[in-house]
Parts: structure tokens; sequence; C-alpha cells
């Protein structure tokens, strides 16, 4: 009788134990489960909090900056260049005749073209930089370590690729054309408002002498 006791105790000791080893892996299964779950979590606010930045910074249609965005990072640019005694650059880029685009062939084929020229300046420019629209068919591109002879060489090529830009795939056929106006920094200049006020008067007077055409600002055209 004792001995059958005895085993039925064991087994009950056994049960106990498989209970026991069962619900210790539950547990890990559990906690395991948890721990994805907030390792999930946390990549998913992550990426949000990357999306609504990138968001915050870029420009809806082109995906290239926005003012705000190039501003900053311009500025930011600048107190190097200034540190460093470095030359600074700066382009006010504006297509010619942009309504009449609008007006002949319908707001989405003047999206595409603002989204086409973006693109292609982006991949004429550096990595360095820092390119931006500032609203409408304007764009600017803050060139840190650049002289004005390298700025307008630049200016240049994206005139000219600008020009020969393809419209077919808009289902239209036009021309397009840009207006550059540059200016460099120059002694007494601590800040980009001096720069960007000189481009815009390049820019306007490239407008004045007939329009797709680059020009560097001298103090004549004020
Ligand atoms: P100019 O050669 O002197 O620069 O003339 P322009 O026609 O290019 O310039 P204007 O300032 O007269 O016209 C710009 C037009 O751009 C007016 C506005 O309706 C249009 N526009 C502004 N933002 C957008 C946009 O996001 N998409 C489209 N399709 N048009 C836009
Ligand atoms: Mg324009
Ligand atoms: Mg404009």
């Amino acid at each position: 009788k004792s001995l059958q006791q005895e085993r039925m105790l064991m087994m009950q000791q056994k049960d106990l134990m498989l209970k026991e080893k069962s619900s210790s892996m539950m547990f890990s299964t559990l906690l395991f489960g948890v721990c994805i779950g907030l390792v999930l979590l946390l990549l998913t606010a992550w990426l949000q909090r990357n999306q609504f930045r990138r968001q915050a910074q870029r420009d809806g249609l082109t995906g290239i900056y926005n003012r705000q965005t190039g501003l900053d990072l311009a500025e930011d640019e600048l107190v190097q260049v200034l540190a460093n005694k470095s030359h600074f650059s700066v382009m006010i880029l504006d297509l010619d005749f942009f309504k009449s685009i609008n007006d002949r062939f319908g707001h989405a084929t003047g999206d595409w073209t603002i989204k086409k020229v973006a693109h292609v300046i982006q991949d004429i420019i550096r990595p360095t930089d820092i390119f931006c629209r500032m609203g409408g068919e304007e764009f600017v591109l803050y060139l840190p370590n650049t002289d004005e002879q390298t700025a307008s060489v630049l200016a240049e090529s994206i005139r000219s690729e600008i020009e020969s830009i393809n419209t077919k795939y808009s289902g239209h056929n036009f021309s397009i054309s840009i207006s550059i106006g540059i200016s460099s920094l120059d002694e007494g200049d601590l800040s980009l408002d001096p720069l960007l006020s000189r481009a815009d008067i390049a820019l306007y007077e490239s407008k004045r002498q007939g329009r797709n055409k680059v020009l560097i600002y001298q103090p004549a055209f004020a």
C-alpha cells in the first residue's frame, strides 16, 4: 500500500514538474512575443518619425528641399565657410514664361515641367550643393566652397540641359528655358540675405535681357 502511495506521489510530482515546465515555456514565449511586439512598435514609430521629418523638410511636388530647410542648411554651411574664409555662391533659377505652359497645356503639364526641371538639376549638381524649391517655378541652389566662375559654369550647364529637355513624355510639344542669377560671398556678407538679394537682382536682369540666360551679379544691375 505504501509502495502504491509512493508511486502515486511520484507521479503527482512528475505531473507537477511537467506543468511547471510547460507554464515556464508559456511565460518565455509570452515574454518573447512582448519583446518582438515592442521592437516592432519602436521600429514603426522610428520609421514614422523619419517619414514625418522628411515630409516637413521636402517640397511635396518635386521631393527636393523646401524653402525653409534650404535656408537652414545653407546658413549652417555659410557659418563654416565664413570661419574658413572660403567661397560661397548662390544661384536663383526661374522658369521662363511658365504661366503660358499652364495656360496652353494645363496645370498637370505645368507640374510635369516643374518636376522634370527639378530632377534634371538634381542630377547635375554635386552632393554638397543644397537645392530647394522656393515656390512656384523658382528654385535656389546654395553652393558652399564655390566661387563665382565655378558657379557660372554649373549654371550654364543647367541652362543648356533644361533647354534640351524633351517634352514629348508630357504629351505635348513645347520648349522649356530657365533664367539664372548668381551672386557670390563678398567681404561684409554675414548672412544669406545680401547674397539672395544680389542673385535676385541678377535674375531680374537676365529676364530683362531676354531670358534663357545666366548672369553673375554686377553693381551696375542694381
Ligand atoms: P517669367 O518668365 O517672367 O518668370 O514669367 P512666368 O510666367 O514664368 O512667371 P509668373 O510669375 O508670371 O507665373 C508663374 C506661374 O506659376 C503662376 C502660377 O500660377 C504658376 N504656378 C505656381 N506654382 C505652381 C505649381 O505648383 N504648379 C503649376 N502647374 N503652376 C504653378
Ligand atoms: Mg518664371
Ligand atoms: Mg517666378
